[in-house]
């Protein structure tokens, strides 16, 4: 079974290694959504995989290092494309959760990346 949480988040950035006049080399900000997907069986006497409030403690302060900042700033972000941030939000979650299955990150209600480790 996957279990999934979904978190919002604030940041500004900017893609410098995008071709001379390309938009996004400009800086800009995007409202991204987090979907945080757990995966696992239920436990026989609880009936959760995992207590959606673990997860959220797990999730929120890789979330506030990225929350109303200039992404481009932060160690291992220079080039911050979604996919970049994809792999960084994997690598900081997955010390939290090792139960990690999925994660889905999108810049735009229609533009997104899923991601699920090497
Ligand atoms: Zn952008």
């Amino acid at each position: 079974m996957l279990l999934y949480k979904t978190f919002t988040f604030d940041s500004a950035h900017y893609l410098p290694r995008v071709p001379a006049g390309h938009k996004c080399a400009n800086l800009h900000g995007h409202t991204y959504t987090l979907k945080v997907f757990v995966e696992g069986k239920p436990d026989p006497l609880l009936g959760w995989v995992i207590d959606f409030n673990d997860l959220k403690k797990a999730v929120c302060p890789v979330i506030d290092e990225l929350d109303h900042n200039l992404l481009n700033q932060i160690e291992g972000l220079n080039n911050p494309t979604s996919e970049m941030l994809a792999i960084w939000l994997w690598n900081k979650i997955i010390t939290n959760l090792p139960g990690l299955k999925r994660i889905e990150l999108n810049e735009t209600p229609g533009s997104g990346v899923i991601y699920e480790g090497d």
